[in-house]
């Protein structure tokens, strides 16, 4: 399969997700990284984005709350390249009424080869990569073929 590169810039757009009893993590781990957050562009499922804002001053695009379509919306998003790393804090521990959802935006996130953190330990990795404020070169499958798969064949 060919390649293509979409490159990252060093100022990247940012989705958080946290189910709820996931909540209190990510607000702690966006206080902690209050710093390098700023330097990027937030967004998030509704109720999420209304506890960073909170937390860190600073403005979130709000989707909306996942079980109403915000996970979708932000799938949607990475698909259409205007999402480009995504913080998904989803509980291993309880059953989501919206898991298909969930199950389709960490599609997504695989899909179009973003980086993506499920737990904290990930999230500090991530964030803390010295990729983060440079330019990166993405690789992403050239789906052309997959969308021409069935347009008539040419001689
Ligand atoms: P919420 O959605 O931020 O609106 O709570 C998160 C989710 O459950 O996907």
């Amino acid at each position: 399969m060919d390649f293509k590169q979409i490159i990252m810039q060093p100022a990247k757009q940012i989705a958080l997700v946290a189910h709820d009893n996931m909540k209190a993590d990510l607000l702690d781990w966006a206080k902690f990284n209050r710093g390098s957050l700023a330097r990027h562009r937030l967004f998030a499922t509704g109720t999420t984005g209304l506890l960073i804002e909170r937390e860190l001053g600073q403005p979130v695009h709000r989707y909306q709350s996942g079980p109403l379509g915000g996970d979708q919306q932000i799938g949607a998003a990475i698909a259409e390249q205007q999402i480009d790393f995504l913080i998904f804090f989803w509980d291993p521990l309880e059953p989501q009424p919206h898991d298909p959802d969930v199950k389709a935006l960490l599609r997504m996130a695989v899909v179009w080869n973003i980086p993506m953190a499920s737990n904290r330990a990930s999230a500090d990795f991530l964030i803390s990569s010295s990729l983060m404020d440079k330019a990166y070169p993405r690789r992403v499958p050239d789906y052309s073929a997959h969308a021409e798969r069935a347009l008539p064949k040419t001689a």
